[in-house]
C-alpha cells in the first residue's frame, strides 16, 4: 500500500476513540499500513478488554481509556509498560485532546464528549459518530471556529459530499445535496413482510459491514434520516435542498448539484477505509488498500425514490430537523433506546418507527442553546422512550 510520493507532508498523531468497533478497527488497519505517516497516541473502548489490550500491545499509545471500569484491574495487568490507563466516562473527553487528529468512532450519544473535546482543543475531528453532531449541532457549530479545529466527516455520504463540494462554493453555487441510501436489507418489502422481520434479518446489510446500531438504523432508513440532519449541520444547507435517493449498489456515495445543473458525484467501492483514510490524510490522498472501480466493465447503477410509507423514519428525521432546537437530539436518543429494545427482542422491527414517532410527539420544544440543554433533552427523551417500550 505504501506509495512513493504519496506521504502526507506532516505525520499525524492520532487518537482512536471507539477503537474496538467497526470504524475503530478499520482506522487502526490503515494506520498499521502507514507507520511513516501515522502514530497512535490514544485508544478508548467501552468494555472490550481483550481487544483493547491487544491494540495497546501493537500500537503502544501513551494512554488508553476503558469506559466501563468493571475489568479495569485486569486491563491494567495486561497493558505494556509506559501505557497509562484512564477509567470511566470522563476519560473519553480527557483523551479527545490527545494527538492532532481525533477519530470519533464511539457509537451513539456517548460520543458527544469526544466531538466537543476535540474541537475545543483545536484538533482535527475525523467524525464517524454522527449522533453527537445530530444531537448537539448548534452547540458544535461555534466550536468549529476554534483555532486549529477542523471537522472532516468519516460517514461515507458526507465524506463524498466533502469531496464533491471541493468543486464549487456551497454558499454561492450549490443547488442541492443528494444523499444516496442502499435501501438496506428490506428494500422493496411489503408492509406484510416487514411485520415479521427479525433481528438477524435486520443485521444482514446487503452492501456494508458495520456495528449493530447503525446496521439496524440502515434497515429502518433512520440512518439516512440522521444523515440528512448530519448534512444540514456539516454543510449549512437547508432541509429543502437535501434530497435522498435509493441506490442499491452503494457505488455512488452522494452527489452535489450546482446552479448550472452540473452534478458532481463521488464513486468508489463500498469500503469505509476510503472515507477513514480521507479524513486522516486530508488534503492528501492515501494509496487504496482495496483497489478501485473498473468503470470500463459492464455495470448498472440504479436510483429510485425511497419508500417513505414503509420506512417512516426518514420523514421523521426531516420533521425533527426542520423543527430544530433539541428535536434532533430527542429523536436520536429515543431511537437509540428503541434500537436497543429491538436488538434485545423486546419490540418488533416496525415498532422502532412507531415508537420513534410517538416519542417525537412528546418533544418539549426546548432550544439546543447549551450542552446542558442537549444533555437534558437526551435524558428526557430516553425516559419517554423507555416508558413507551415498557407499555
Ligand atoms: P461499533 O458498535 O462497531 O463500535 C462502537 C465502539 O464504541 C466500540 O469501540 C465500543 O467499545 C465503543 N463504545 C460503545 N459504547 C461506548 C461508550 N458508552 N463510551 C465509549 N465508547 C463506547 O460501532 P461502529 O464502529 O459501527 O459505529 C461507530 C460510529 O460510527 C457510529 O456513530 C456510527 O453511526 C458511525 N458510522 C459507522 C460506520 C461503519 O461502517 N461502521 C459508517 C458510518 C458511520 P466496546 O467494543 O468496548 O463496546
Ligand atoms: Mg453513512
Amino acid at each position: 500500500m505504501r506509495g512513493d510520493g504519496n506521504l502526507p507532508p506532516v505525520a499525524h498523531r492520532v487518537a482512536v476513540l471507539g477503537s474496538t468497533g467497526s470504524i475503530g478497527t478499520q482506522t487502526l488497519e490503515i494506520i498499521a499500513e502507514r507507520p511513516d505517516a501515522f502514530e497512535v497516541v490514544a485508544l478508548a473502548a467501552h468494555s472490550n478488554v481483550e481487544l483493547l489490550a491487544a491494540q495497546a500491545e501493537q500500537f503502544r499509545p501513551g494512554v488508553v481509556a476503558l469506559i466501563d471500569g468493571t475489568r479495569a484491574a485486569e486491563l491494567k495487568e495486561r497493558l505494556p509498560a509506559g501505557v497509562d490507563l484512564e477509567v470511566g466516562s470522563d476519560a473519553l473527553a480527557s483523551l479527545s485532546s490527545e494527538g492532532d487528529v481525533v477519530v470519533n468512532g464511539v457509537v451513539g450519544f456517548a460520543g458527544l464528549g469526544v466531538t466537543l473535546g476535540a474541537l475545543r482543543a483545536g484538533r482535527r475531528l475525523a467524525l464517524a459518530n454522527k449522533e453527537s453532531l445530530i444531537a448537539a449541532g448548534p452547540v458544535v457549530a461555534p466550536l468549529r471556529d476554534t483555532p486549529g479545529a477542523e471537522l472532516i466527516p468519516v460517514d461515507s455520504e458526507h465524506c463524498a459530499l466533502h469531496q464533491c463540494l471541493r468543486a464549487g462554493s456551497p454558499e454561492r453555487e450549490l443547488a442541492e445535496l443528494v444523499l444516496t441510501a442502499s435501501g438496506g436489507p428490506f428494500r422493496g418489502h411489503s408492509p406484510a413482510q416487514l411485520a415479521t422481520v427479525g433481528v438477524e434479518d435486520a443485521l444482514a446489510h446487503p452492501t456494508w459491514s458495520m456495528g449493530p446500531k447503525i446496521t439496524v438504523d440502515s434497515s429502518t432508513l433512520m440512518n439516512k434520516g440522521l444523515e440528512v440532519i448530519e448534512a444540514h449541520e456539516l454543510f449549512g444547507v437547508d432541509y429543502a435542498r437535501i434530497k435522498v435517493t435509493v441506490h442499491p449498489q452503494s457505488i455512488v456515495h452522494s452527489m452535489a448539484t450546482f446552479r448550472d445543473g452540473a452534478t458532481i458525484a463521488q464513486l468508489s467501492l463500498p469500503d469505509m477505509r476510503l472515507p477513514i483514510g480521507y479524513a486522516l490524510a486530508y488534503p492528501e490522498r492515501l494509496d487504496s488498500p482495496f483497489g478501485a472501480l473498473d468503470l470500463t466493465t459492464k455495470m448498472h447503477l440504479d436510483f429510485e425514490p425511497p419508500d417513505t410509507q414503509a420506512f417512516p423514519c426518514l420523514q421523521l428525521a426531516y420533521h425533527a430537523g426542520t423543527a430544530g432546537g433539541t428535536a434532533p437530539a430527542w429523536l436520536s436518543a429515543a431511537n437509540e433506546v428503541h434500537v436497543d429494545a429491538f436488538l434485545d427482542g423486546v419490540i418488533r422491527w416496525q415498532q422502532i418507527a412507531e415508537l420513534n414517532t410517538r416519542a417525537l410527539e412528546c418533544w418539549d420544544g426546548a432550544p439546543a442553546d447549551s450542552v446542558e440543554a442537549v444533555l437534558a433533552a437526551d435524558s428526557a427523551a430516553r425516559e419517554v422512550a423507555r416508558r413507551l417500550v415498557a407499555a
